[in-house]
């Protein structure tokens, strides 16, 4: 279905066209039909980054007319940014329309405010507070309005607005259209939809308060003071982050963006002791992606409306189960994928099975990286950081000869050691002192801590070899996949195959060591549904690459070593300012 057999205006067409929007989501594609030719009252059950905005703002601007006198639609959502949002969505598809939206929210200035109502508008996007505030000073003026638009209802009634809400609606004309819009149904939000609606049409995209599917949720078991060591090594086995981490507190907000920073992350802070123009400055800063990871708690977070966030990090899971909804949402927009990650000390695991409840999804229990995974992953970056670097000839011309000279009778396998080693010495030794964060069986906290073993999983073997391959869960892959894969390709039974860990983008595998030729000539460039598989060795957690790299450094005389507290762990997660 394309947008044109919606039945919207053409001016509306023209717009949204220019926004690059080509088909229309599944709740745009059911409900816009809908509130265009019906007089009724509606409820939409999506998850946000659904298209939620347009499915009920493209119908109301086909059905307003632009007088720009008392305002005719009211959308009511629960934060600052998510009102924004919406004027600027709605300003915008009405680009070719004569109709005026404008927002009211509160933590700002009211005269201003004041006056743009004044001016007279035909829809108006407001938080509950502020919204009551102007109708209480007789500014906004509410018995024209034919359409009311309640946007994420679901944390309107959380965050406690239910009595704003029910104090607003009365103000509004009995004759009017409520349209309600919520990620989940719970019973306040049904008992709006039972007081203030009239036999709604109800659609859901998936099932009633079903989660969003493109998100993978995972936890991981760790010890409490190892919460942010652990932290750091999801963020570095992820080198291209664009990530929410979510904090209790206030004070556990600022401690771990102060952390993060002071170790060389991109990372800041966001939670109410900040001032407003702190909090907004900072929000620009992370849609623009100048900062790479926002520190937030649950509060300050609500209503951030940023695509492409790929991971939503849990350093913390909430008080309020409902909100790990809220927080997860935050990824996965706009059909896109995500993932979910959730720090868990033991005492914690118990918690996933309501959470499970509740989102109708399942979590995977993953395991915190050990340091050849992320160091693997971290070089990786660094290869493909330099192959794309851009070279400047003339500017670096003049240095040549001398440069050339220091390295005279060193072979070019010699040289690229040397700069990879420059660059990668920090990081490798930072780790090789840093252990397996993973917590093992309840209680038993004095024995050296190991790698916990899930349900038929294969053991690992010092005597095997490890490989890394490039596809992980997001392609498909699970263990059974792969050791059909492997066995298919190579002609080598199960057996030879060991221990196999499967990450969201990557894998690991270990085999014997005979059989390595084997596995790189026949499995590189073999298919696993639809995707080119590539694999390599992978460093060693002991001995090999480390030994040769600390040979390099001793040898030559190169980087030298931090103490730890200095340390600033991944070079591409440093401060882009
Ligand atoms: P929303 O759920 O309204 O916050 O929308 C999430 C994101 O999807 C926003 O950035 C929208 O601009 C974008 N979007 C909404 N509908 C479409 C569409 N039909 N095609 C492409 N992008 C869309």
């Amino acid at each position: 279905m394309t947008f044109e057999d919606l039945g919207l205006r053409s001016e509306v067409l023209l717009s949204i066209k220019e926004m690059g929007f080509e088909i229309p989501t599944p709740i745009q594609e059911k409900a816009i039909p809908h509130l265009l030719t019906e007089d009724s009252d509606f409820v939409g059950l999506a998850q946000t980054g659904t298209g939620k905005t347009a499915a009920f703002g493209l119908p109301l601007l086909s059905k307003i007319s632009g007088a720009k006198k008392l305002p005719q639609a009211l959308i009511i959502c629960p934060t600052r940014e998510l009102c924004l949002q919406i004027t600027n969505d709605i300003n915008l598809y009405g680009k070719y329309l004569n109709v005026s939206c404008i927002s009211v929210y509160g933590g700002v200035d009211i005269k201003k405010q004041i006056t743009d109502v004044k001016k007279g508008t035909d829809i108006v996007v407001a938080t509950p507070g502020r919204l009551m505030d102007l109708i209480n000073r007789k500014v906004v003026l509410l018995h024209q309005i034919r359409y009311v638009v309640l946007d994420e209802a679901d944390e309107m009634l959380n965050m406690g607005f239910k009595e704003d809400i029910d104090d607003i609606l009365k103000f509004t004309p009995v004759e009017k259209n409520v349209w309600l819009f919520s990620a989940t149904m719970p019973k306040e939000v049904a008992s709006i939809a039972a007081s203030y609606m009239d036999n709604p049409l109800e659609l859901s995209i998936g099932a009633k308060n079903q989660g969003n599917e493109n998100i993978l949720h995972t936890y991981f078991v760790v010890y409490e003071k190892d919460r942010y060591p652990a932290l750091k090594r999801l963020i570095d086995f992820h080198p291209e982050i664009y990530g929410l981490i979510f904090c209790r507190t206030k004070n556990e907000t600022a401690n771990v963006a102060q952390k993060l920073s002071r170790d060389g992350y991109n990372a800041e802070p966001l939670h109410g002791d900040l001032s407003q123009s702190m909090r907004n400055m900072v929000m620009d800063r992370f849609k623009k992606r100048e900062v790479q990871l926002l520190v937030a708690t649950d509060v300050a977070a609500r209503g951030i409306d940023v695509d492409s966030i790929s991971h939503v990090i849990h350093y913390n899971l909430p008080d309020d189960i409902e909100n790990y909804t809220h927080r997860s949402g935050r990824t996965a927009r706009a059909g896109k994928k995500g993932e979910s990650l959730s720090l868990l000390t033991q005492k914690e695991v118990f918690k996933v099975k309501g959470i499970e409840r509740q989102i109708h999804a399942e979590f995977q229990k993953g395991m915190i990286p050990n340091a050849a995974e992320i160091c693997q992953i971290q070089l990786k970056k660094l290869v493909q950081k330099i192959k794309s670097t851009t070279i400047r000839e003339k500017d670096i011309e003049p240095f040549l000869p001398e440069t050339f000279e220091h390295f005279q009778g060193l072979s070019k396998e010699e040289v690229i050691k040397l700069f990879i080693s420059a660059e990668f010495n920090r990081f490798i030794e930072y780790y090789e002192r840093a252990g397996d964060l993973n917590a093992m069986g309840t209680g038993d906290k004095s024995s050296k801590p190991t790698r916990s073993r899930e349900k038929g999983e294969r053991r690992r073997d010092e005597h095997k070899t490890r490989f890394f391959m490039n596809l992980g869960k997001r392609d498909g892959l699970n263990v059974g996949g792969l050791l059909r894969t492997l066995c298919d390709a190579t002609g080598l039974k199960s057996g030879n195959i060991g221990r196999i860990d499967i990450m969201a983008s990557y894998s690991f595998f270990d085999t014997d060591r005979e059989h390595v030729d084997r596995v790189l000539k026949k499995v590189n460039g073999a298919q696993f549904e639809g995707h080119q598989i590539s694999v390599e060795v992978a460093a060693e957690a002991k001995g090999g690459a480390k030994k040769s790299m600390n040979k390099s450094r001793d040898q030559r005389g190169f980087g030298g070593r931090r103490s730890e507290k200095k340390f600033a762990p991944p070079s591409f997660n440093k401060r882009r300012r």
